[in-house]
């Protein structure tokens, strides 16, 4: 593979010749699956300099990965601009407890952006409350706020963006160099545009993390996290990871590295459709509001053009006036969108959700709304041709609407 000038390469380019460069990948275009829990040694001089040195691409033992991960680990690193390294992890949500669980320790205080993933709460409220770790949850929305916030025990920030369900984009530069300012490390879970629509550390943040299981792995048959970061936090990163005894399984991360490399075409493709089903839900009386932060008109959607380079599939709407029993007809009528948690893949979903019981500062329904405009469906709009999607959804509108 050609290194000169790698790093001026587009990142479509990039996801293509990402993680090439091992000696292990010299004659075939995918390294292979190395299972390998034993790494063996020619004799006991190169076993004891194997031990020293703790850095992918050197044989130590399967904890410490091998040429398939390793493969995995840099093609996500050469994507994340300001990354020295990306350690990977058996699940999104395990990358998001490991990362908090490196960067804090009992006492500290964590900030959650109130729209985070429902795990990311959970976890702020579960094992590390355990650990003596105590948590606020913030309006990421409201920058004042936030920077009121801050004690002096306030250790890290977790963001993300767009937040999960609700679609809110915030000021990831801005709230970043307030948690900088007050000493904070802050992380981001960057899981819906991956680093090919936003590049987290560029825009600020010490840590970024993505759940692989989405867009990543691509076809809904694999579970996998990533945390990438500057020479600092990886190697504390890293070092946790370990404690923690984190590895990924060497098929896992070559179905990783598959999804990767036609990860642009699929979400170019996918952002064109869910553009033009959320421009054709935005005429729909049944629909009081699309939260769709790629389109014109939509809430966050300056924010979105300002710091995104690329889209997704993913995005929400909430219907008008109607309740759980005609959301679930709705629901129940599709054809063509399975029901289910997860997204990213190429197959479209719908879920419906509800916020109003987890939100402590963001309140559902927004200000403004109408207090029955609260029944939420987020649609992953998938690789099927965009025109039948919506028919499905013109049908089970009708179908709602009969019950
Ligand atoms: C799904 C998801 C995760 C967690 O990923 P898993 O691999 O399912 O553990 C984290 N963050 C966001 C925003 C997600 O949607």
């Amino acid at each position: 593979m050609a290194k000169g000038g790698k790093d001026s390469h587009a990142p479509a380019t990039r996801l293509v010749t990402g993680g090439r460069s091992g000696d292990f990948a010299d004659h075939v275009v995918n390294p292979p699956v190395w299972r390998a829990s034993t790494h063996l040694y020619p004799d006991c001089a190169a076993l004891r300099e194997g031990v020293k040195s703790n850095e992918d691409g050197r044989f130590f033992y399967g904890r410490r990965g091998a040429p398939t991960q390793w493969a995995l680990a840099e093609a996500l690193t050469e994507l994340e601009p300001g990354a020295a390294g990306t350690v990977l992890y058996p699940s999104g949500v395990a990358a998001i407890v490991a990362a908090l669980m490196a960067v804090l320790k009992s006492g500290d205080v964590l900030l959650v952006a109130d729209n985070a993933y429902d795990p990311t709460r959970n976890t702020a409220m579960g094992i590390l409350k355990r650990f003596g770790v105590e948590h606020r949850f913030f309006d990421p929305l409201d920058l004042d706020a936030f920077a009121s916030v801050f004690c002096d025990r306030t250790r890290a920030v977790m963001l993300e963006n767009p937040g999960s369900l609700t679609m809110e984009v915030c000021d990831i530069p801005a709230l970043a160099r307030i948690a900088q300012a007050k000493g904070a490390v802050s992380l981001v879970d960057n899981t819906w545009a991956t680093a090919l629509g936003f590049t987290g550390l560029q825009h600020g943040c010490d840590i970024a993390i993505t759940a692989l299981t989405k867009h990543v792995g691509g076809h809904s048959d694999l579970m996998m996290g990533a945390a990438s970061a500057g020479e600092r936090w990886y190697r504390r990163l890293r070092q946790t990871a370990q404690q923690l005894g984190h590895v990924v399984s060497p098929d896992d991360a070559s179905l990783a590295l598959r999804g990767l490399r036609t990860m642009s075409v699929r979400l170019k493709r996918e952002t064109a459709s869910a553009l033009e089903i959320a421009r054709w839900l935005e005429q729909r009386d049944e629909v009081a509001h699309v939260l769709c932060p790629m389109l014109p008109g939509s809430p966050g959607h300056d924010l979105w053009a300002r710091d995104f380079t690329g889209g997704c599939g993913l995005f929400s709407f909430v219907l008008e006036g109607r309740d759980d029993a005609a959301r679930c007809r709705l629901v129940d009528a599709l054809e063509l969108f399975g029901i289910g948690y997860s997204w990213g893949g190429f197959e479209s979903l719908a879920l419906p959700f509800d916020v109003q019981p987890v939100r402590a500062r963001m309140p559902w329904p927004k200000e403004g709304w109408g207090v029955e405009d609260r029944c939420g469906i987020r649609l992953s709009i998938g690789l099927e041709d965009a025109g039948d999607l919506i028919v499905d959804l013109e049908q089970a509108f009708a179908a709602m609407d009969q019950g």
